[in-house]
């Protein structure tokens, strides 16, 4: 890091330009001349990088031989430094010209000719992002950067975060317009702070904005505390889906003769399942899947056909549409009762969004059937957390892992989901922090790790109890802090007793060595902190694997100081926010229990009602199976595609054709909007004034960046039209008005206000926001638990529920992909997003490829005993044998067909992680179709 000014106590005295400065023992040259208001140019400096003085645009003269690089050379007593000095030019020197270009990169340029060889991008992808891509190549005046080695940018393990183009300060590393939006001066473009919109790390950022053209013309990193600047590819590159000619722009209603209800295209009806590898007449003879007949990619990527699906819909005005919707959910509601009516609500939408959304199902419709994307990523492990601490939000925040002397990251793969949090992970390890990964799949993140366990799938509560076995063997539990703050840690000892490393080897596959040496590590730290992400939620055993990373910390003291606590990383921008909003079927806003009479009363009289429904609510999961048998028969969905999104697709469709009426708000065509009765033009996060809360529990304001197209609206005025139509009388007239109603119920984020939450935004809890960044580190006295104790629950270990055979003999595991999110309807419109990752694949390791006789490239056909998909073979050093992995994104090849949909009996969680599958080559005879004689 760069020396600060005061960074020591000495102080020495010198002069510079003539004036007389003290400065701090240590102090560069150019940090003493700085504070003393002395501008002295440099290129290869950032206060963020170690300073190496090699661009000498900062050279000073000392008095001696040489000049001297001010950014590293430090103050001495009495010295006389001078700045400004005759500069002649020097004909005759040779100029490094000629070093080419590379264009690669979609987004990215790079012209070597105007590097100067400062190695800013070197630091910025080594020392900030942890990325280690670049270095150089070449000798004397041939010299330059090289990506890897010397590879084109583009073909590089560069994943374009853009750090380097943002360090570099010559232009030899330049964004490329996007969509030819051209990038012009700061001056001339209008700055916009906001954040983020894909995932829970909440990088603070601001868009750069032609307002001639109405569009982004780049976005750039912003300082905040957490992010610290720092972007990832979707975060500075990603932006663009807003701007897509497909965005919904009117309100939309289904035609008569396109009853009765069901899917309106090929691929979501399920008749091109089993069928994808083989030339289609309806695509022109190219390949479905993303590859066109030779074989070679084909974009962009699948997305709902809009020639295919549109016509059976017709366009109708915001009254008609909204009048509609509100006469049949209150004519179904007055049909068949409250329990008939279900809402999901939006994890990408605003605090604010949430917040109006579960009061318009409980207050309009009398039920507490409302749920959102928690309940498919952390449902379990926050299920544990109330449970264990009394508190489903995280302890710590991501970047106290530099306070930490060891690190567990665990069912995480950070820099593909979280990234610019695990660029704090391998800074901190840079650091001395201790990493251990911990995860079925040896992804990036195990490469940047000190000890990596790469465990069977489904067996991480027989490694930890392995591990919380050796740690209380060992004499390495902390006896004071397991008296005075926890419960039951004498079951919790019973329990794991029974689990010795050897018993706990044969069932994660984790030698006993291995595992005696974490438990050696973890239990002789100062401070541990465990992060980890949805390999731990997404099981039938969520719940249990939580449960035990709360033993972890709980028995070794590890919570309740700086560097160390509980953080599973929170997947989308606003699911932590959402959460406390109440958008949960159990739980009011703030975590307040639906079923307790104390708190129904309490919000009938905040809200001016008097039928709030006296029981909790169905979930995502409960709510598909409810309309199978005719339960919940009328649904509101904001910003949810549950036809990618939930387990076991078939099921999902049967689910959404049967349902009587359907309301899609959304800014696509999504393939759950194909069952919609009818479907409202919704505004993205872009368009919008409100807050988001991250990962970390900060609360932040993102900004409107652009005007809405068409005749699209902001959701929480579609949210008030459809509840004044239930004769709710709202009169929000801002997303400001509506936080200040929020904070009123919400003890949690008491002080908070849109005035005080500053550019940054603020942590919660936060006793005074004016002054403060608010609570880091949680629980440090007492746990939110009604003894104010953590409650150990041991848990003994279960398979998971559908073990492979010799007919399904691989294990499938499904996830996220860096440049994709979700369900793709955004990062598939964006330009670099589908540029880098155009397709769906299967990671398969190379000695199963090989066994199976397929090559990388080719197509494969995996079935499950729920559907079959076709898609190509990646191979993968990566993977595990008997293991392989698909990327839930890409709806033509949708991993949710093959998914099962057990749960989790605590947090009502699927089982995304572990389903058994068969692999073949795409030509073979093929499994079953999948869209038929699936029911399970
Ligand atoms: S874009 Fe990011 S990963 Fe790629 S070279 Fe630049 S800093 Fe490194
Ligand atoms: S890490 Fe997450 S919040 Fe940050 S830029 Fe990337 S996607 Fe956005």
């Amino acid at each position: 890091m760069a020396i600060p000014v005061q960074a020591r106590t000495e102080t020495v005295t010198l002069t510079i330009d003539g004036r007389e400065i003290t400065a701090a023992g240590g102090a560069t040259i150019w940090a003493a001349a700085r504070a003393a208001g002395i501008d002295i140019p440099v290129l290869c400096h950032d206060e963020r990088y170690d300073p190496v003085g090699v661009c000498r645009m900062c050279v000073v003269d000392v008095g001696a031989p040489a000049y001297a690089a001010s950014c590293v050379r430090a103050c001495e007593n009495g010295m006389d430094v001078r700045t400004g000095y005759g500069v002649t030019r020097e004909d005759g020197l040779p100029v490094a010209a000629g070093r080419g270009t590379d264009l690669s990169n979609p987004v990215i340029a790079v012209d070597h000719d105007a590097c100067i060889l400062c190695d800013r991008c070197v630091r910025a992808c080594d020392d900030i992002q942890g990325n280690d891509v670049i270095g150089r190549s070449g000798k004397g005046y041939g010299t330059r950067i090289a990506f890897d080695l010397n590879d084109p940018m583009g073909a590089s393990s560069c994943v374009t975060c853009g750090e380097c183009v943002a360090a570099c300060p010559t232009g030899a590393l330049t964004n490329k317009p996007i969509h030819d939006v051209p990038i012009r001066p700061r001056s001339d473009l209008d700055a916009v702070d906001t954040v983020c919109p894909y995932c829970g790390v909440g990088c603070a950022l601001t868009y750069f904005v032609d307002r001639e053209r109405g569009a982004i013309s780049f976005a750039e990193g912003r300082e905040q505390p957490g992010s610290q600047s720092r972007l990832c590819v979707k975060g500075r590159y990603g932006w663009d889906y807003a701007a897509s000619a497909q965005r919904l722009t009117k309100p939309l209603i289904r035609r008569a003769e396109s009853y009765p209800k069901g899917a309106l295209s090929a691929d979501v009806r399920g008749d091109a399942d089993g069928e994808r590898g083989k030339p289609d007449e309806r695509a022109g003879g190219r390949r479905r899947g993303g590859r066109d007949a030779d074989g070679k990619r084909r974009k962009p990527g699948g997305l709902v056909d809009y020639d295919e699906v549109l016509p059976h819909f017709r366009e109708a005005t915001w009254e008609e549409a909204l009048d509609l919707v509100a006469s049949r959910l209150t004519e179904i509601h007055a049909r068949s009762g409250p329990s008939a009516i279900a809402g999901f609500g939006s994890a990408k939408c605003s605090n604010e969004e949430a917040y109006l959304f579960q009061k318009l199902i409980r207050t309009g419709f009398h039920t507490n059937n409302v749920d959102h994307c928690t309940r498919l990523c952390h449902a379990s492990s926050v299920a544990a957390l109330f449970e264990g601490i009394g508190s489903g939000a995280v302890s710590t925040t991501y970047g106290d892992v530099l306070n930490a002397d060891v690190a567990i990251i665990t069912g995480s793969n950070a820099p593909a989901n979280h990234p610019v949090a695990s660029s704090f992970f391998k800074q901190a390890r840079r650091q001395g922090t201790t990493i251990i990964c911990i995860d079925p799949r040896a992804d990036k993140m195990a490469d940047h790790a000190d000890i990596f366990c790469q465990i069977k799938p489904g067996t991480d509560v027989a490694f930890y109890n392995g591990i919380l076995h050796e740690v209380i063997r060992l004499g390495l539990a902390d006896a004071d802090f397991i008296s005075r703050r926890t419960t039951n840690y004498d079951a919790l000892a019973r329990t794991v007793k029974d689990y010795p490393p050897e018993r706990a080897e044969q069932i994660t596959g984790v030698s006993a060595g291995i595992i005696r040496q974490v438990a050696r590590v973890w239990g002789e730290a100062g401070a541990g902190v465990i992060f980890w992400g949805m390999g731990i939620s997404q099981h039938t055993t969520g719940t249990d694997n939580a449960r035990c990373l709360i033993a972890m910390c709980a028995i070794t003291g590890n919570i309740g100081k700086p560097g160390s606590g509980l953080h599973p990383l929170r997947g989308q921008n606003n699911v932590q926010g959402a959460s406390d909003m109440g958008l949960i079927p159990m739980f009011y806003p703030d975590y307040k229990k639906a079923d307790d009479p104390a708190v129904r009363e309490m919000f009938e009289r905040a809200w001016g009602t008097t039928d709030l429904d006296p029981n909790r609510g169905l979930t995502v999961t409960e709510i598909i199976g409810s309309v199978l048998k005719g339960g919940v028969r009328g649904m509101y969905m904001l910003g949810e595609n549950p036809f990618l999104s939930d387990p076991n697709i078939n099921k999902v469709r049967k689910a959404l054709s049967a349902l009587e009426f359907l309301v899609v708000q959304d800014i696509f065509l999504t393939e759950t909007a194909e069952f919609a009765d009818v479907i409202l033009p919704a505004s993205s996060y872009l368009e919008k004034d409100g807050t988001y809360t991250n990962t970390d529990r900060r609360v932040q304001r993102g900004r409107k960046v652009l005007e809405l197209p068409g005749e699209a609206r902001v959701d929480w005025k579609v949210i008030q039209e459809i509840a004044n139509r239930l004769g709710l009388g709202w009169t929000y007239s801002s997303p400001r008005q509506i936080f200040d109603e929020m904070v009123s119920v919400i003890p949690s984020y008491a002080n908070l206000s849109y005035d005080n939450l500053g550019p940054s935004g603020k942590l919660y809890p936060n006793a005074d926001p004016e002054h403060s960044d608010g609570t880091v580190v949680m629980f440090g006295e007492r746990f939110n638990t009604d003894d104010g104790l953590a409650h150990l629950v041991p848990a003994e270990w279960l398979p998971a529920k559908e073990l492979p055979n010799q007919e399904y003999p691989f294990v499938l595991n499904t996830g996220r992909l860096l440049q994709h999110w979700h369900t793709g309807s955004m990062t598939r419109r964006s330009y670099a997003l589908d540029a880098i990752a155009p397709e769906a694949q299967v990671y398969l390791n190379p000695d199963d490829a090989a066994g199976l006789g397929l090559a990388d490239g080719e197509m494969a056909r995996v079935s499950s005993r729920r559907g079959s998909i076709v898609l190509a073979v990646r191979v993968s050093h990566r993977e595990a044998r008997g293991n392989c992995f698909i990327p839930f994104h890409f709806r033509e090849a949708a991993a949710n067909l093959l998914t099962i949909d057990e749960i989790d009996p605590f947090g009502k969680i699927p089982e995304f992680k572990f389903c058994a599958v068969r692999i073949e080559a795409a030509d073979s005879a093929g499994g079953p179709a999948a869209s038929e004689g699936l029911d399970r």
